[in-house]
């Protein structure tokens, strides 16, 4: 690449394993389109190297780092600040570096929001059903909160993770006009009323993808309505069984999350670098 030279500046990707990742293609394509000098690696670093992760990002006077799995939440004691988005979801993905100030950012949910409404569906008043509260259903539920969604009903089977659900719920209430509340999977009533109340659903658990490639917590057609939005956050498969199932019903605004994951890593590409990622070439990139 003719355009690094002695200027050029770091940005990271800190996470294990990482090396499958899109996001140097998605970053480093975007940065020679608008001939930014900035380059974008991965690394991969867990456990105990992500101290000097992250003192490396202030020592090498990177511009910042994206962070996944397993650093998530725990780069948190490491930085000086924390955005809304971070504090409400307790996580960060992005971290942007002002001249040695640390501060961290959750961008998945202002990606989802934002490619929602690319789409041209709006969260602002809506009632949502978001089934998940993971690493992605968490942002998804707090972003929406933010951006002025009506009620949030965030679903999770009784496993480790409805405690987060839970968590994220209150988080909710205290700190958005949003109202939040939880509901069991196992409750199959319960769920199939969620779908029938909600104006968007959001299937943020992984099902549907490797190895839960072929499957779907919705399998028949009449629980879901025609005018219902679905979001499976799910990019690969490009086509889900959630997604095919809804075509059955005759849903017609059904969506997969590779406009998530790009509109993520453009909310951090403007945090970066004050500039629009231009997504047309991005999307093409990485087809
Ligand atoms: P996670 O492991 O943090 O959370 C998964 C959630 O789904 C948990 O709440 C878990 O209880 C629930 N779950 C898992 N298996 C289930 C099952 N069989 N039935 C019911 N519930 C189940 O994972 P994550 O990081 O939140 O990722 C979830 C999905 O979102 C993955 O498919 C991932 O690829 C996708 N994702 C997409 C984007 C994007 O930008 N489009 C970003 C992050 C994650």
């Amino acid at each position: 690449m003719t355009r690094i030279d002695g200027h050029t500046i770091l940005i990271g990707l800190m996470a294990y394993p990482i090396r499958h990742s899109m996001s140097p293609t998605m970053h480093n394509t975007a940065f020679e389109a608008l001939n930014l000098n900035y380059a974008y690696l991965a690394f991969d670093i867990d456990g105990d190297q992500l101290a000097d992760g992250v003192k490396a990002i202030r020592t090498l006077d990177m511009r910042g780092s994206n962070v996944s799995m397993p650093n998530k939440q725990a780069i948190i004691p490491h930085l000086d600040k924390l955005d809304i988005s971070a504090k409400m979801t307790g996580a960060v993905n992005t971290v942007v570096n002002d001249d040695g100030i640390l501060t961290g950012y959750t961008t998945d949910g202002v990606g989802f929001v934002n490619d929602l409404k690319k789409k041209g569906h709006d969260v602002a008043g809506k009632k949502m059903l978001v089934v998940g509260a993971g690493g992605a259903g968490i942002p998804i539920a707090a972003q929406s909160a933010i951006e002025g969604a009506s009620e949030i009903r965030i679903a999770n089977r009784q496993d480790g993770h409805f405690e987060n659900a839970e968590t994220i719920a209150k988080s909710i209430n205290e700190n958005s006009k949003a109202s939040a509340s939880t509901l069991s999977l196992e409750d199959e009533q319960a769920f199939k009323e969620a779908l029938a109340w909600a104006d968007i659903y959001v299937d943020a658990t992984g099902v549907g993808m490797k190895p839960l490639e072929g499957m779907s917590l919705v399998n028949d057609p009449s629980w879901l309505k025609k005018d219902l939005v679905i979001y499976d956050t799910v990019y690969a498969p490009r086509t889900t069984k959630l997604m095919e199932v809804a075509k059955e019903a005759g849903v017609e605004s059904v969506y997969n999350g590779l406009g998530m994951m790009i509109e993520q890593g453009a909310a951090a590409f403007k945090l970066w670098t004050g500039q629009d990622m231009p997504i047309d070439l991005v999307e093409q990139a990485m087809a």
